[in-house]
Order: structure tokens, then C-alpha cells, then sequence
């Protein structure tokens, strides 16, 4: 039975390898983003590839999470997450978003959003099911679905504006459906799905009785307007499984507390795959983030203005350097369109992109399925979560691509 193609793998291997997981050598790729991040370290270029800030957060954060450990606070927490941080989360839903949740039945402190979205995805998802997303998508999105045995259905968001269109989403929910997986504010594009779209995705829910499973990890980081949790649309919060992160709010990536809020069944079924996935993660930091979670409303303000100034500069470098550009409008990344530099195959390019300009991005091929990617193939992620000075010399070397600027490439 040689079904994936590989039959010199040993059996042990095929389970991940029949899920895309394992290369068909049987090796395991890296995910691009750590493929990026080690080229920019080896050949010393400038990492706008991976989706990190290379600033620290809030000093109170930190600090909170030094003297948790000075206390003793260092061994397992309690399975849902500690009382402390689950309050916090339910404190943090109801200022924004006016949600009532129950810290105790509705909240579930999970190990990034990447857990919750494991958890919740083996936890619903069964062989057959299908899952819609939009496309590009974050890459664990595809893996993990493929891992539960689910089948991946997507509606695609096309350069530049990024605007699902709705007969295409209607046409990829069917009764087969078991899980709608929105991200808003989106990575790679930075789009945020406006009222209309989420109420499509609401309406869908409904009649074909799926769940939704959103991820909000971007949800402070909007730049116009205001972001919009799906939980909060009329007839969605039954239905809906919400993930965010602690990691792009207070720049602790590393750090990995995520969360779920939810209605207390579906979170139930969360942590029943939980338990089992870390049993539980991250004790001192738990205390830190419910610092982060309560800190003033200038904090977050402050935090999407820092970031919109970032943007901005990292956006005009590109128009600067020539690639066509798509506006963010939310989030850590910025999408160019490397055709205008007569570059056609933009992973190609990122591979040469250190060695030509000191320089990392992200092809946007790889949040896109193999089958797919004609659509992308020119396009580049770059991310500006960094500080000014870095994305000043960034745009600098970008220029120097297209001898558009005095600035050299290293
Ligand atoms: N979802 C999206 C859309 C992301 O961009 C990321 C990574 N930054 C995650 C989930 C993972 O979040 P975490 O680091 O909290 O696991
Ligand atoms: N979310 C980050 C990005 O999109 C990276 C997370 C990871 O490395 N898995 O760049």
C-alpha cells in the first residue's frame, strides 16, 4: 500500500507523512519561518521573515513574570490555566468587547494560540470533516486539519485588497462542514474582515451547523478602525471557539500563553484533548500576562499606533524600492508584489534575498496548499514588527535592488 507515494518509509513514518507532515525522504522540513530565521542568522541579514517583535514588552510584564518566579511560583498550574489569569481574560473580554464569559466554565488557558488551535481542531475535527479557511492561511492551520483527517476547503483573499468574495464562501460551506476557521486580524495579509463577511460566516454556521473557530491573536494590533470578535455578532457566541495569544500583545512571543473562550460544553471538549496535548504550560508567565491583560487603555493604544508608524515605514520602502504593496491593515506583515521588480517566483527570491540585500522576507506561497499557489507566486511577506531604525535600513537595501536609492547593499 503505497497510498503516499513513499514506500520506502518505515511504517512508523507513514502516519505523518500521509498528513503532508513528514517529507516523502521521510525528513521533517522546517516550518519557513524558521528556515528564514536561520538564513537571516547564517548569513547575518535582516530578519523580516519570522513574525517576531525585537523589542521587550511592557516593563510591569516582565517584571511580573521575575518575581512569580522569585515567589516560587514555578511548578504546575491548575489544568484550565490559574484563576488569577482566566479572571484577567474575562476581566479583558468584557472591556473591549462588552462578553460576558465565566472565568471558570468558559476560559481555558492554553500554550499559545497554536495549542488551542491543535486542541480545538483534534477536538471537533474528524476524519472527513472539512474545514474552511480563508487562503493564505497560517500555515498550522493546513497541518493540523490534515493531521485530525479533516479535508481543507479555502476561499481565497487576493492581492491586493484581500476581499473574500461571498458567492465563493458560500459555495465552500456545505453540510460537510464541520469547523469555519476565521483569523481577523489576518496573517500573512493584514486584512480584517469587515461585519459583512463575519455575518456571512455566522449565517453558514447556522444553516450548515458548523462550528466557528476564530484566532484573534492580532486583536490589539488594528490600525483603522476597530477589530470586531465574531463571538459578539447576534447568534454566534453558541457556536464560536475564540483563540488569542498573550505573544503579539505584549511582545512575548516566546513566552506561549494563549487562550480559549468559548461556551463552557465546547471548552470542555478543549480541554479534554488539552490535558493530554501539555497538561498545562507556562507558570510564571501566567501571572505576567493577567499584568499585561489588566494594563491601562493607553497601553494598547499605544502599542497599534507604535506598530501603524512601523508599517508605514516599512510600506513606503517597498513603494520606494519599486514592488507593488498592499496596505495592512492590521497585524505584524506587510505583502509586496516582487513582479514589478521582474521577479516572478518569490521563493526563489527570498532565497537570494540575504545575499543581494542583507535582507529576509517570506514567500506567501507557503501559507498557500502546493495546488494553489500560482495565484501568490510573486508575492513576499515582510514582516515590521521591528524597530524603526532596523526597517529604515531594511527599506534602504530594499532600494538598493532596484538602484532606486544611493543606499548599497551590504
Ligand atoms: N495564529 C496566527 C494567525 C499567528 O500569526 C500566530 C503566530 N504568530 C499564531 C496563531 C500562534 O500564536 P502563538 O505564538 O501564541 O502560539
Ligand atoms: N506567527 C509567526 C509568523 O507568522 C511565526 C510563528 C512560527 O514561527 N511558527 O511569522
Amino acid at each position: 500500500m503505497d497510498d503516499i507515494g513513499a514506500p520506502h518509509l518505515a511504517p512508523w513514518q507513514r502516519t505523518a507523512a500521509g498528513a503532508g507532515l513528514l517529507a516523502p525522504d521521510g525528513t521533517v522540513a522546517p516550518t519557513v519561518f524558521a528556515e528564514m530565521s536561520a538564513l537571516a542568522l547564517a548569513s547575518g541579514a535582516i530578519n523580516l521573515g519570522q513574525g517576531f517583535p525585537d523589542e521587550d514588552g511592557p516593563p510591569e510584564v516582565l517584571e511580573a513574570a521575575r518575581e512569580a518566579i522569585a515567589a516560587g511560583v514555578n511548578q504546575y498550574p491548575p489544568g484550565p490555566g490559574m484563576p488569577l489569569l482566566r479572571d484577567a481574560i474575562a476581566r479583558h473580554q468584557q472591556r473591549w468587547y462588552d462578553l460576558e464569559v465565566d472565568p471558570d466554565r468558559e476560559v481555558l488557558v492554553t500554550a499559545g494560540a497554536t495549542e488551542a488551535l491543535a486542541a480545538t481542531i483534534l477536538a471537533f475535527v474528524d476524519t472527513g470533516d472539512e474545514v474552511v479557511t480563508f487562503e493564505p492561511s497560517y500555515d498550522a492551520y493546513a497541518a493540523l486539519v490534515a493531521r485530525a483527517g479533516g479535508i481543507h476547503r479555502t476561499v481565497p483573499l487576493r492581492f491586493p485588497d484581500w476581499r473574500p468574495d461571498h458567492d465563493e464562501l458560500r459555495a465552500a460551506v456545505s453540510d460537510r462542514t464541520r469547523v469555519i476557521l476565521v483569523n481577523s486580524p489576518h496573517n500573512p495579509t493584514g486584512a480584517v474582515l469587515d461585519r459583512a463577511t463575519l455575518e456571512l460566516v455566522v449565517e453558514l454556521a447556522h444553516r450548515h451547523d458548523a462550528l466557528i473557530v476564530t484566532d484573534e491573536v492580532y486583536e490589539h494590533l488594528v490600525f483603522d478602525g476597530v477589530h470586531t470578535p465574531i463571538a459578539t455578532l447576534p447568534g454566534a457566541w453558541e457556536r464560536t471557539v475564540s483563540i488569542s495569544s498573550g505573544g503579539k500583545t505584549f511582545n512575548t512571543t516566546g513566552w506561549k500563553i494563549g487562550w480559549v473562550t468559548a461556551p463552557a460544553d465546547l471548552v470542555t471538549a478543549v480541554l479534554a484533548v488539552k490535558q493530554y496535548l501539555t497538561f498545562v504550560n507556562g507558570a510564571p508567565f501566567q501571572p505576567a500576562i493577567a499584568t499585561g491583560l489588566d494594563l491601562p487603555d493607553r497601553f494598547f493604544a499605544d502599542a497599534a499606533a507604535s506598530l501603524t508608524a512601523k508599517r508605514d515605514v516599512l510600506v513606503a520602502g517597498l513603494h520606494a524600492a519599486g514592488f507593488t504593496t498592499s496596505v495592512p491593515r492590521s497585524g505584524y506583515f506587510a505583502v509586496a508584489d516582487a513582479a514589478a521588480l521582474g521577479e516572478t517566483d518569490a521563493a526563489a527570491f527570498c532565497r537570494e534575498l540575504p545575499h543581494r540585500a542583507g535582507l529576509v522576507g517570506v514567500p506567501v506561497t507557503a501559507f498557500v496548499h502546493p495546488d494553489r499557489r500560482d495565484a501568490v507566486r510573486s508575492l513576499v511577506r515582510f514582516a515590521f514588527c521591528k524597530r524603526r531604525e532596523v526597517l529604515e535600513e531594511a527599506a534602504a537595501r530594499l532600494a538598493s535592488l532596484s538602484g532606486r536609492s544611493g543606499a548599497a547593499a551590504p
